[in-house]
C-alpha cells in the first residue's frame, strides 16, 4: 500500500478522460466513484465525500442512453448497407461493442457532471 500524494492534494484534477476510465473521486483520486461498471457509489470510500449529492442529472443519463443507441443502430444500419458482413459476425461485433460504448459513455457523461459539479461547489456558491 503506498501513499506518494499528500492530503492536501487539492492542485491539479485528474484529466477527465482518465477519472472516467478509473472512475477517480474528484477530492482525493482514489478510484472509488463507480460502484458498478455505469453506477456512481454514494460516497467515497476514501475521502467520504458524498458523491450522490453531486450527481444529478438523472433524466439526462437515460436521453443519453436513448441517443448512443440511435447512433449505433444507424451505424448498424450503415455497416450492414454498406459492407454486408454476416449475421454471425455482427453479432459479434455488436453486442460487445454496445455495452462498452454505452457503458464509456456512461461514466464519461457521469464524470464530467460529477467534475463540474464538484469544481461549483469547490468554488463556493456560484448557483443562480
Ligand atoms: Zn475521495
Amino acid at each position: 500500500m503506498q501513499k506518494g500524494a499528500s492530503p492536501d492534494t487539492q492542485k491539479g484534477l485528474p484529466g477527465v478522460t482518465q477519472a472516467a476510465l478509473f472512475g477517480l473521486c474528484p477530492a482525493c483520486g482514489a478510484r472509488t466513484v463507480f460502484a458498478a461498471p455505469a453506477r456512481v457509489a454514494d460516497s467515497c470510500a476514501s475521502c467520504a465525500l458524498d458523491f450522490s449529492e453531486l450527481e444529478g442529472g438523472g433524466r439526462f443519463v437515460g436521453l443519453l442512453t436513448m441517443v448512443i443507441a440511435l447512433a449505433l443502430i444507424g451505424i448498424a444500419w450503415w455497416i450492414d448497407s454498406t459492407f454486408r458482413p454476416s449475421l454471425v459476425l455482427q453479432m459479434i461485433i455488436w453486442a460487445p461493442l454496445t455495452v462498452g460504448v454505452v457503458i464509456g459513455s456512461l461514466r464519461l457523461f457521469k464524470i464530467v457532471n460529477l467534475y463540474a459539479r464538484y469544481e461549483r461547489s469547490v468554488e463556493g456558491s456560484d448557483e443562480s
